[in-house]
């Protein structure tokens, strides 16, 4: 299971500068899908073959011009209280500040492994910026430069061995996991609330399967689901709790371990930013999901109602194009039953396999229809695909010069294998790899 690696620190000293130069640099592999989103706030990365995802809390504060203050302050606690392990930088051009103070204060209350790094150190003539930290109390300060590139090695080194021990168990079985999402007040604690209070279902909790969350077991119409972290959802909460909680970690946690995700969007207020931001986690995780319009019962009556609304879903969350699209009223009951269904539909793609042979056919298909442009005055061609994974699929395409296949071409072959294929309801994934010889 993946950990989760958090940067902290106050405003300007570096944050994002480091966030940048550790998702892109050689030697961390980074899982990044570009234009999906204009907020970067985290990115996975590889590094000595562990796995983990760096946030840049420096990406929750974005628009706010008081820093470190109600909703902000909210966010990077709960970042410090989600996360495995905590980067916490400091400013060596500026020196301490008492908002580093502050901050160090609440990282002691958490009992997380935290690595204080001073930044800006560009040039070892500036190492004597260093030894003001020390009067935090903290044996060892990191001496870095994130926009030079020294000292992230260790750092990186540092963080890894922290990640080594403290392994989550692993996800039990092959029981269809399933996540609400959406921003506070859409309605999830309405929605779960009313499906585990249905008297058609069989309910029983199983904490533990995590460290911190707690999961839910429901059955519908036979089939067992695993509801993801339940237990923070159902409690109800007053409006200002449920804002200060809102917590992007805790978010991509729950996509993390879900199969399916169900992001809830208030009919009533149509779609905000924080949605596209839920949606775009989705989309970058490669995770199936539905699209739900809760409140429908708030809607305004209007002729073609439906059609505008998933006109307007398609237009804002166009890389959730494969997500179907339902209205529930979790206050009536209406619509919320029928949502099993469609998740039994898109589960059953987004495991599908597809026949080698007909895999192939497909693909010399769309090559020929349309052939990629040349690269370098070479043609491009397809020798050969296959299906290297499900959950969701995934096809490799092997080709003369992956390097010559547009951006564009990409998206071209992937709108076509999905109704070549039928899957038309989950993510696709294909990966064009040079033929080995
Ligand atoms: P954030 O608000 O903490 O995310 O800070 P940013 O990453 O936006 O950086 C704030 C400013 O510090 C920018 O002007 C950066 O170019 C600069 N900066 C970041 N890292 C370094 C560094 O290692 N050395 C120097 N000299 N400037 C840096
Ligand atoms: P959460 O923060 O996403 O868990 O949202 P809640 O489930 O606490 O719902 C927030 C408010 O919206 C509550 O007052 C609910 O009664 C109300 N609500 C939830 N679903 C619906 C719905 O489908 N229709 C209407 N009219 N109100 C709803």
């Amino acid at each position: 299971m993946k950990s989760y690696v958090a940067i902290v620190g106050r405003p300007n000293v570096g944050k994002s500068t480091l966030f940048n130069r550790i998702t892109r640099s050689r030697k961390a592999i980074v899982d990044d899908y570009p234009g999906v989103t204009r907020d970067r706030i985290y990115g996975d990365v590889e590094w000595d073959g562990r796995h983990f995802a760096l946030i840049d809390t420096g990406g929750f504060s974005a628009h706010d011009s008081a820093p470190f203050t109600g909703i902000i302050r909210g966010q990077i606690l709960t970042a410090i209280q989600e996360s495995d392990a905590v980067l916490l930088l400091f400013d060596g051009r500026e020196g301490l500040n008492p908002m580093d103070i502050t901050i160090c204060e609440h990282l002691r209350l958490a009992g997380k492994p935290v690595l204080y790094l001073v930044n800006k150190i560009d040039d070892p003539k500036h190492e004597s910026a260093v030894s003001e930290f020390y009067r935090l109390g903290i044996d060892r300060l990191y001496p870095i430069s994130a926009s030079h590139g020294l000292g992230i090695g260790d750092v990186m080194d540092a963080v890894t061995k922290h990640l080594s021990h403290g392994e989550e168990p692993q996800e039990p079985g092959d029981v269809l996991r399933l996540s609400v999402l959406g921003r506070p007040n859409v309605g999830k604690s309405s929605l779960i609330n009313r499906i585990l209070d249905s008297d058609r279902l069989v309910v029983s909790s199983i904490p533990g399967t995590t460290r911190d969350a707690i999961d839910t077991m429901c059955r519908v119409g036979g089939q067992p689901y695993q509801l993801i972290d339940t237990a923070g959802i159902r409690r109800k909460k007053s409006v200002y709790q449920k804002l200060e909680k809102f917590s992007v970690i805790k978010a991509l946690k729950a996509i993390d371990r879900s199969h399916i995700v169900l992001l809830l969007i208030d009919a009533a207020q149509g779609i905000v930013d924080q949605d596209i931001t839920i949606a775009s986690y989705i989309a970058k995780r490669h995770r199936g999901c539905i699209i739900v319009l809760n409140k429908w019962d708030l809607a305004p009556k209007a002729p073609n109602l439906v059609s505008n609304y998933v006109d307007m879903v398609r237009e804002r969350i166009k890389f959730l194009s494969f997500a179907p699209v339902l209205t529930t009223s979790a206050l009536t009951g209406k619509g919320v039953m029928k949502i099993f269904n469609i998740v039994n539909e898109v589960s059953q793609q987004y495991n599908a396999r597809i026949p080698t042979p007909r895999l192939n056919t497909m693909f010399q298909e769309i090559f020929m229809s349309h052939e990629p442009p040349r690269h370098r005055g070479r043609l491009v061609r397809c020798y050969y695909a296959a299906q290297i994974a499900v959950r969701p699929p995934t096809f490799v395409c092997f080709v003369n010069t992956p390097e010559g296949i547009p951006v564009s071409y990409e998206r071209y072959v992937l709108n076509r294998i999905r109704p070549a294929s039928g899957l038309t309801k989950t993510p696709v994934r294909i990966i064009f790899r040079k033929r080995k010889r």
